[in-house]
């Protein structure tokens, strides 16, 4: 049986709990108010000053029980509380994020839907290495009812005495090839100052996963009218990829294609570990499209089919692939780009299984 003096301290307590609310709710009502204003003058929200005054009138009027460090510690809590509700839920939703937009975000390049639930294949050579070698992985991509060719003409590579790619000469090829075989073609860069003149040659611009936190690329990014593809970092968290893609449209930008291309991890048997679930977090957490790099993450031409079957699977928006004519003399990523009919058996085992259409033009 409960002691008739706990009984009552019970009650007590439960009536202070009900003050207490009532005195925290009546704060938040206040700070509101307080917010207001501060939007209406143009203020910042947070005010260090401020709250370094409000601690320390607790520290002067605090007689105990409590330590004073404690009840400053409770009080920050409670000041937390209050910045948050000052901050609407507009623009505390990012975004790229669900929250912000409900429906998918589909991107249109030379008459392909990206996003659109028909998904989509982007196929081509890890890096253009001349105008031969680029037009006739185009002509194996087109012939197989594909319509986006993908072709490095900048290529960050581990180390800087490796092939670096052609540059302006390999956009040039790139833009030369799509209009010949009537494709889009995507291909990355690695400076801010390239973009504009890289809009001019590309139908998709790619970031790549070493430039993923590369925040003023991001930001110039932002501020072009181009689809943009944007790749995981190589060691980034989910959160990290989405604040990233976050730079882009916070500067108005909204055509992202969010690419996991696989993470580092400490398996050794793929070049890097596909994060697979990543996909449908991805696809929950945005309504951006999603795609995977099938290459880059396995490393291995084993994997590829497998992997773009279990990324469609999963809900991807497309996967991407690496195609060249002769892998063996290709000047990067030799030991993993598919040559021209291991490509085509690629693509009719994904079409006959039906993880992907035959045409993809809308
Ligand atoms: C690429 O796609 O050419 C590439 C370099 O990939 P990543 O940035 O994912 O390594
Ligand atoms: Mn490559």
């Amino acid at each position: 049986m409960n002691h008739p003096e706990l009984n009552t301290l019970r009650t007590e307590l439960d009536e202070v709990n009900k003050e207490l609310l009532e005195l925290i709710s009546k704060r938040g009502e206040l700070v509101q108010k307080i917010g207001k204003i501060k939007t209406a003058q143009g203020m910042k929200k947070y005010d260090p000053v401020r709250e370094r005054h409000m601690l320390n009138l607790i520290a002067s009027e605090n007689d105990g029980p409590f330590e004073t460090a404690t009840m400053q510690h409770l009080f920050k809590e409670i000041f937390k509380a209050g910045l948050e509700l000052q901050e609407d839920d507009h623009r505390k939703a990012l975004l790229v994020s669900r929250k912000q937009r409900s429906e998918d975000t589909i991107i249109s390049v030379k008459g392909t839907e990206i996003g659109s639930g028909s998904p989509i294949l982007i196929a081509g050579p890890c890096a253009v290495e001349s105008y031969e070698q680029t037009a006739e992985v185009a002509q194996a991509v087109t012939d197989n009812g594909l319509r986006i060719l993908r072709g490095g003409a900048f290529k960050p590579r581990t180390s800087p005495y490796d092939f670096q790619g052609l540059g302006i000469e390999g956009l040039n090829i790139l833009k030369k090839v799509a209009d010949e075989y009537n494709c889009a073609v995507i291909s990355e860069i690695v400076h801010p100052d390239d973009l504009e003149m890289a809009s001019e040659y590309l139908d998709i611009i790619q970031i790549g996963a070493r430039n993923m936190q590369n925040y003023e690329l991001l930001k110039a990014a932002g501020k072009i009218d181009k689809p943009i593809l944007l790749k995981r970092g190589l060691s980034a968290t989910i959160e990290e990829f989405i604040n990233s893609a976050e730079y882009i449209m916070s500067q108005g930008n909204g055509q992202i294609i969010l690419c996991e291309r696989g993470i580092r991890t400490y398996e050794r048997a793929t070049r890097n570990t596909l994060d697979i679930t990543a996909v449908p977090i991805l696809k929950q957490e945005t309504h951006l499209p999603v795609f995977v790099d099938v290459t880059h993450s396995t490393g291995r031409k084993d994997l590829l089919l497998p992997a773009a079957k279990a990324a469609l699977a999963i809900g991807a928006d497309g996967v991407m692939a690496e195609v060249h004519p002769d892998p063996a003399v290709a000047l990067s990523d030799a030991a993993q780009q598919m040559n021209i009919s291991e490509f085509e058996k690629f693509v009719s085992e994904l079409v006959k299984t039906g993880f992907i259409k035959m045409n993809q033009m809308v």
